[in-house]
């Protein structure tokens, strides 16, 4: 049996929790396969794709800030291309296919907590990379999707991509929406970097109540101020780390056609942070 190597390319990669993370689950599963970090120059991410084909590689998670220029050296899916982005590209068949699963492993964030998508209203906070993973993928499954963010523009432009291929109303605005919106809503995402560095929330306790389901991006630190405010008021709360861990399980399903070993991966993931 050959041992199968996946792994990640991204700069920098040395804090990634996915080594440990996949690990577990090769672990779990009696497989002889390793997850190995790669941090290539800027400049070569074209050559370091083609060179890990070459090698036989099986799969290679891709981060900051890579997942925009592998989309155009892989065949991409369809929710791929219509975000502009790859996290996770399979070399199984040629060219390899290309795959986003964070957004995938935001809805099975929201299924693992028996959260249902359909025929809710959808508030995301933020307009960069993880709100774009989000607000794809709630638009296939909500009614609406509103996307807040600081600077308004990026939230009205990022509507308006998102708009094109959705069946559900997509609107964008500044954070001054968030008192018209919260309150309605059944879905807030915060995918800002609020609440990382300090101790704050994008969303205040106020608007908040107790038939939301709130996910919060946001990983380090696990509990947040927005999903201690959220708990407080009964709303439901899934925290950054369950969008890490399945983004994982989709990428770790599209490699090896098996079912993920979620809790293993889950425990080895929680145990890093
Ligand atoms: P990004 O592209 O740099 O976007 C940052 C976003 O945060 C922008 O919308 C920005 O607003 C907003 N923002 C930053 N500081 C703010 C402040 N003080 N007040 C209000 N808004 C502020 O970053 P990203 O890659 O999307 O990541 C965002 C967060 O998601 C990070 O904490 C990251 O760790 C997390 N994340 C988690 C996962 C996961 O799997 N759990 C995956 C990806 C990312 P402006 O546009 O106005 O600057």
């Amino acid at each position: 049996m050959t041992m199968h190597v996946f792994g990640l390319i991204g700069n920098p990669v040395g804090h990634s929790l996915s080594p440990p993370m996949h690990e577990a689950a090769y672990d779990e599963l009696g497989m002889d396969a390793r997850y190995v970090t790669f941090e290539p120059d800027p400049d070569d991410v074209e050559a370091a794709v083609e060179g890990a084909a070459a090698l036989g590689i099986d799969g290679l998670n891709v981060t900051i800030p890579f997942k925009r220029d592998v989309l155009g050296l892989v065949d991409p899916d369809d929710l791929a291309a219509r975000i502009g982005a790859v996290n996770t590209v399979d070399f199984s068949t040629s060219p390899p296919r290309g795959y986003n699963t964070d957004a995938a492993g935001v809805r099975r964030a929201f299924d693992h907590h028996d959260v249902s998508l359909a025929g809710t209203d959808a508030v995301v906070v933020g307009a960069g990379g993880a709100a774009r993973a989000v607000a794809f993928t709630l638009a296939d499954a909500c009614d609406t999707v509103h996307v807040a963010n600081r600077t308004a523009a990026k939230a009205e432009s990022l509507a308006a991509d998102v708009r094109e291929d959705a069946a559900a109303t997509v609107t964008g605005g500044g954070l001054d929406t968030l008192p018209d919106r919260v309150p309605e809503a059944d879905i807030l995402v915060n995918a800002t970097s609020v609440g990382m560095e300090e101790d704050e929330t994008p969303v205040r306790t106020a608007l908040l109540h107790g038939d939301l389901a709130v996910l919060d991006a946001v990983y380090a630190p696990v509990q947040t101020r927005l999903l201690r405010d959220a708990a407080s008021v009964g709303a439901t709360t899934i925290d950054g780390a369950w969008m890490l861990l399945f983004q994982g399980v989709v990428a770790f399903e599209h490699w090896t056609g098996r079912d993920a070993p979620v809790d293993a991966m889950n425990a080895a993931l929680r145990a890093h942070l």
